[in-house]
């Protein structure tokens, strides 16, 4: 009959229209979970060292007044404790940036020697941990790239740390600078136990450890790759890790200016 097509053509956009609601109502489910789940995490961390504080606050209180070095000892305890608290701010303020395109952004680059920011990283990792055997590579010539060269600084302090912190004392680490495929490619590597398949995916995840007593004694946030990865996105680059017992690389690769 005469309107027989007209109907089944309105079904099929009603339909398509459906199908498009459906999806981006799950996708805003999605998002709000994810918000719902960080802010959830985030209270959670920065309770921890609050605590801490506090707890050391009333031992401070109570010590006797003739025992100074306890006092000391409780303060020195709030200092730290406040220095955690202070990176994990930063972090959680620099992740939120980074996920507002922010009119500010965090990100400003400017042409840069790549190297320049690696053998500054690996400076301050040598005058920071003496006895860690750090070693650097960079090609003969400039790397030149456009990039932040302080946001860059944090992305290779943060994979040094990781690779001092959580692995054995003494053992080796690397830091690689190379150009691959017209990409400008940084490798750091270290000789300590590895992460295991299942957690490689995940590390990357805001607030995730792989051992939580553990790493969280050692004075991690749990943010540290989260950061790496925000960072160099926003570089238009990627980073990724590849791990087992004895050899665990992070490989960050970022674009040269066309
Ligand atoms: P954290 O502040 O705990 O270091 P990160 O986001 O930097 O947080 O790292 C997440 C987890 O990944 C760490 O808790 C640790 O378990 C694991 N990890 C990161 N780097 C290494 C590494 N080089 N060797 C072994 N494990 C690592």
């Amino acid at each position: 009959e005469g309107g027989g097509a007209e109907v089944q053509e309105l079904r099929t956009a009603f339909n398509l229209m459906l199908t498009h609601i459906e999806s981006s109502l799950a996708a805003r489910t999605a998002a709000n979970e994810r918000l719902r789940r960080f802010v959830a995490d985030a209270s959670h961390e920065l309770r921890t060292p609050l605590t801490s504080i506090r707890g050391y606050a009333d031992l401070f209180r109570y010590a006797a007044a003739n025992e100074p070095e306890e006092r000391e000892a409780h303060l020195s305890k709030i200092r730290e404790e406040t220095a955690r608290m202070s990176v994990l701010v930063d972090d959680l303020l620099l992740l939120a940036r980074l996920d507002a395109h922010d009119a500010e952004p965090p990100v400003r680059p400017e042409r840069i020697d790549l190297a320049d920011p690696a053998r500054a990283a690996a400076d301050a990792f040598r005058a920071g941990r003496p006895g860690r055997p750090l070693e650097i590579a960079v090609p003969a010539g400039p790397v030149e790239i456009d990039a932040d060269p302080v946001r860059l600084r944090q992305v290779l302090d943060n994979l040094l740390a990781n690779a001092a912190v959580h692995t054995p004392p003494g053992t080796a680490v690397s830091l690689a600078l190379t150009v691959e495929d017209g990409q400008a490619v940084v490798r750091v590597s270290d000789a300590g136990p590895g992460i295991a398949a299942e957690d490689q995916r995940r590390i990357f995840d805001r607030f995730f450890r792989v051992d939580n007593s553990r790493t969280r004694s050692a004075g991690g946030t749990g943010l540290g790759l989260s950061v790496v990865q925000s960072l160099v996105v926003e570089h238009g680059g990627t980073v990724e890790v590849a791990s087992e017992p004895g050899r665990t690389t992070f490989t960050v690769r970022l674009p040269l200016p066309s």
